[in-house]
């Protein structure tokens, strides 16, 4: 493919806050951006040039849509195949459409890593109530249940300590395919998102630790300097999933590291994470710049950061006593506040985050925590 050049135009299919921030950082390069998604006033199409709602099973919609683009990539990987691939009879789509197969399905995505010898829990295939109990009987207790589909967040996952969860899981999954996964008694989990160029050169953003608040990300730290040995074998991991996938763009591979010192890959994004906002204030190329430097075919960026950084979730939960106040966390001069332009604060929706740099990683992340609780407080300015 041609490279696409600034003033160039690319297509995102999704709407939400990864599309929102990619657009910003493709507009500040020169670039026009279209956006599709089912809706209007999306997080995506407040910033974008233009916005086109319509499902994505109208095919006809989709292709006019990519024909007015110079290259497709996405911020939402569970865009349908058929949409993806009508996209890829007009444009290029970027990644390609055999990397959303493998990723928007959660038991063939651990099938593929086990495959190509990546570290993964135990698992099996669950299509009725008899394959989980014969499944359990394998892996044994705990357990974790998962739709193969659509089961981010935590949504349709049940844990399963005792025989007799077994049924309410099932029922749970609401007779979806579904796969189960012995359970991981990690001591911490992390992530490493990373970049691949169509040239096959590859840019990380290093380990990111991560802490999750029932399923949702809550906050996420960065050390900046890369230099343990668990930290070199983690990205050494993420740069051989990307070589596997044969992925132009950017990849977040989450991991569990257990109290032994060893990695599991828990799962993988096709795309800028949650866990890597926090390179859009500390790195010198975030991982949005880097998605789209990936999918035009430009050269990568610099990952290097400037400190060591904190990335805090504001989800909806904050706005239950009234609008929360913006000055008070305007007041940490050293925090930055990103709000995604959504109207309705709904309990667990994903409304912003707060990043904060500092010299070292416990110093950055007190002061996004800080700053987060001032939301709610309030700073007596
Ligand atoms: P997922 O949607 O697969 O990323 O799961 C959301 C969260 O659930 C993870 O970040 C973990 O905290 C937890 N989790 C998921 N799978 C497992 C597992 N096999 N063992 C232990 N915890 C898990």
């Amino acid at each position: 493919m041609k490279p696409v050049l600034p003033g160039g135009t690319v297509g995102v299919l999704g709407s939400g806050q990864l599309g929102r921030m990619f657009a910003i950082a493709a507009r500040r390069m020169g670039y026009r951006v279209h956006t599709y998604s089912p809706d209007y006033d999306t997080p995506t199409g407040q910033v974008a040039d233009l916005e086109v709602a319509s499902p994505y099973e109208d095919l006809d919609a989709v292709r006019k849509f990519a024909k007015k683009v110079d290259v497709v990539t996405f911020e939402f990987e569970n865009v349908p195949a058929a949409a993806v691939e009508a996209a890829a009879q007009v444009a290029p789509v970027r990644p390609g459409g055999a990397v959303l197969q493998t990723t928007q399905h959660r038991l063939r995505e651990k099938t593929f890593l086990s495959q190509k010898g990546f570290p993964v829990t135990s698992f099996a295939e669950v299509l009725s109530l008899a394959d989980l109990e014969k499944a359990l009987g394998r892996i044994g207790y705990p357990a974790v249940l998962k739709a193969s589909t659509m089961s981010y967040d935590g949504k349709a996952q049940s844990r399963i300590d005792r025989p007799d969860e077994a049924a309410a899981a099932w029922k749970a999954v609401e007779g979806r395919e579904a796969i189960l996964e012995g359970f991981v008694r990690f001591e911490k989990e992390a992530s490493v998102v990373v970049a691949r160029s169509d040239d096959g050169r590859l840019a990380d953003f290093g380990l990111i630790e991560n802490t999750h608040d029932r399923h949702i990300l809550d906050y996420s730290v960065a050390s900046g300097c890369p230099d343990t040995p668990l930290e070199r074998e983690a990205v050494r991991l993420a740069a051989a999933v990307a070589e596997a996938l044969e992925l132009v763009g950017v990849v977040c591979v989450e991991l569990f590291v257990t109290g032994d010192g060893r990695l599991l890959v828990n799962e993988l994004a096709p795309r800028p994470h949650n866990s890597g906002h926090l390179t859009v204030d500390a790195c010198v190329t975030s991982q949005f710049e880097q998605q789209l430097r990936a999918v035009c075919g430009l050269p990568l960026g610099s990952t290097r950061y400037l400190q060591a950084a904190a990335m805090a979730n504001l989800l909806g939960d904050l706005w239950d006593k009234g609008e929360p106040d913006w000055r008070a966390a305007c007041a940490f001069p050293d925090v930055k506040l990103h709000l995604y332009g959504k109207s309705e604060p709904r309990p667990r929706r994903k409304m912003g985050h707060l990043t904060a740099l500092a010299e070292l990683p416990h110093q950055a992340l007190s002061r996004a925590l800080a700053a987060r609780a001032s939301l709610s407080r309030g700073s007596g300015l």
